[in-house]
């Protein structure tokens, strides 16, 4: 999927609709030009966008993505689901990265350090500050031998968007 650069390059857009309201999935990469404007033309609110398919985002794709966010119609909420390790790192590092977008559900990545396995972990944001705050990763087991797997990013920065 590398050599050509054409899988990895481009972004798809897959527009839904889950009873009144619109699901777009985005999945590949996020760069300039990236074909984002079926955002603002979406009806019905909330707009859920489904990220779990987001592998890489450039810093002109966070622009972009930003920008694609304003675009949508103030009276429509958004919602993210499902949000991609890639773009969780983003969401930690650049301020408002989301918005006003509320996140509904993220993946996490994991660690086994019995075998090496590595995971990404679906959480919901409810399930994880049912926990007192500050809140952390929850324990995990490993999918491929069950031991215990370690949260393998910086827990206090990863969940500060909670
Ligand atoms: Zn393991």
């Amino acid at each position: 999927m590398n050599d050509a650069g054409q899988a990895t390059t481009a972004l798809s857009v897959e527009v839904s609709r889950e009873g009144g309201i619109t699901v777009i999935a985005l999945s590949g990469f996020i760069d300039a030009g990236a074909p984002l404007t079926a955002l603002a033309e979406a009806t019905g609110s909330p707009l859920v966008l489904d990220l779990a398919g987001v592998r890489r985002i450039s810093s002109f794709g966070v622009s972009a993505f930003m920008d694609a966010l304003r675009d949508v119609p103030t009276e429509t909420s958004i919602v993210w689901r499902r949000v991609s390790v890639p773009l969780m790192l983003q969401v930690s590092m650049i301020e408002n990265f989301n918005g006003r977008a509320s996140i509904e559900s993220f993946h996490a990545p994991y660690y086994c350090a019995t075998c090496g396995h590595e995971q990404h972990c679906l959480l919901e944001v409810e399930a994880v500050k049912a926990a007192p705050a500050p809140y952390r990763a929850p324990a995990v087991a490993c999918a491929q031998c069950g031991r215990p797997a370690t949260f393998d990013e910086l827990e206090a920065d990863y969940f500060a968007f909670l």
